[in-house]
């Protein structure tokens, strides 16, 4: 038997999505806001795809929902969208599944650190970041410009 976690990750456990999806778009809105960038429809359309859901979309995915609502998303369109809201924070590439997923913590900065259940496919992201590892490289000299982890394995919910 698997012993039972402390805590279970929002991602990984029963809760409500539909207010999950409410505050990171609030939060979404509130940093562009502030950062005075424009979260234009479009743009906000692609994060609701990527809000409707804890598991990672490819492009293509976010480009065959959007097109299931209105016709002529191109590729391009949606490409655009996803590079402005990763540029922005909001969405993290997840490099293991070619796919992206909203970010949990919206204005955190370039390190982040995921856990990725290869069972349900759902991701979590970590609220702690990885200063351990970055301090370390800033010991060695080393200018750490972009630190994501990926971390596969099985959610306690998958595990039962
Ligand atoms: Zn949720
Ligand atoms: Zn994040
Ligand atoms: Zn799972």
């Amino acid at each position: 038997m698997p012993s039972t976690p402390q805590k279970s990750a929002l991602a990984f456990s029963r809760h409500n999505h539909q207010h999950c999806e409410k505050t990171l778009l609030q939060a979404a809105r509130t940093l562009c806001e502030k950062r005075v960038v424009r979260l234009t429809p479009r743009r906000q359309q692609v994060l609701e795809v990527l809000l409707s859901t804890h598991q990672p979309m490819g492009a293509y995915e976010v480009l065959s929902t959007l097109n299931r609502l209105e016709q002529n998303v191109t590729p391009p369109i949606v490409y655009r969208a996803l590079d402005f809201l990763q540029q922005q924070g909001l969405v993290h590439r997840i490099e293991s599944k070619n796919a992206f997923i909203p970010c949990m913590h919206p204005g955190h900065g370039s390190e982040a650190q995921f856990l990725i259940c290869s069972a349900c496919e759902r991701v979590a992201e970590l609220e702690n970041t990885c200063q351990l590892f970055t301090s370390e490289a800033r010991e060695l000299g080393f200018e750490v410009s972009h630190a994501v982890i990926e971390v596969s394995g099985l959610c306690a919910d998958c595990r039962k």
